[in-house]
């Protein structure tokens, strides 16, 4: 034979070796695509940028970050504001009018975004960044099943339910949104459900704080032989990010998205 077509050879037999384990880890379930970042209420910590704006998510959007997260809240009149807490300098958003609320002024100067401008962004920006909704819990089950029902209807008025993702620490929200839309991605937060009992659910994954995986590493081989996906919040630390990336996340949620892109090694 000859020496050079038998060293192409060898070398293909090689490559078909190391490519292997990747092969049998999606037979199990097992995702082999990198590691999603999302940006923890958009990337706020850069210049004038500020927590859950629409900067943040323009600067989530020019990383092209897997993934920008918002906070959102219903308030009276069936508006949806994003803001993380459920009082901004002293106006509680789930008790106050769209009017009141989009008065009251970000740290970089921005007035509270709604949803639908948020969703205005990623409609018409180029960018395949994902918006990731987490609806917050707010007084009631049945509130917390309306603020699921009007994020969902936006998102259907946009026709982004590609582009969307969701998450929350409210059950009843969860459920609601995998009843409203069997095809969304719902994940959630709270950390303390194995992912059998969610996938019963129709969840599509789960998003859990770093210590609930500390707790029960397992859980991330569980979900994925579930074929659900796994994220963590939130964690910016250098040697959290690697031993969350080492145990085979498939998301990492964080404030510090360069430098967890660093990490990963993109
Ligand atoms: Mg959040």
């Amino acid at each position: 034979m000859n020496r050079q077509i038998f060293r192409k050879g060898l070398t293909a037999a090689l490559m078909l070796l190391a490519l292997a384990p990747l092969s049998m880890l999606s037979a199990q379930g097992r995702r082999t695509h990198e590691v999603g970042i999302i940006a923890h209420r958009g990337h706020w910590r850069t210049a004038g940028s500020s927590q859950n704006s629409r900067v943040s998510l323009q600067k989530a959007q020019d990383l092209n970050l897997f993934g920008s997260e918002i906070d959102v809240w219903l308030t009276t009149d069936g508006v949806v504001m994003v803001n993380h807490d459920n009082k901004y300098d002293g106006v509680v958003l789930e008790k106050s009018t769209s009017a009141v609320c989009c008065q009251l002024v970000l740290s970089n100067g921005e007035n509270m975004p709604t949803l639908p401008e948020l969703l205005e962004l990623i409609a018409t920006r180029p960018s395949g960044t994902k918006l990731i909704i987490e609806v917050k819990p707010h007084s009631s089950p049945e509130r917390d099943r309306a603020a699921a029902d009007s994020v969902m209807a936006l998102v259907r008025r946009y026709g982004l339910e590609r582009e969307v993702e969701y998450i929350s620490f409210s059950m009843h929200a969860c459920n609601r949104l995998v009843q409203n839309d069997a095809k969304a991605k719902v994940a959630y937060l709270k950390g303390d459900k194995a992912p059998a009992e969610l996938h019963a659910l129709g969840h599509a994954g789960i998003d859990y704080h770093v210590n609930a995986f500390r707790k029960h590493p397992e859980w991330v081989a569980e979900a994925h032989a579930l074929g659900m996906y796994v994220n963590v919040w939130t964690i910016d630390d250098d040697d959290s990010i690697r031993e969350m990336i080492n145990l085979g996340v498939d998301y990492i949620t964080t404030n510090e998205p360069v430098r967890t892109r660093e990490l990963i090694g993109r």
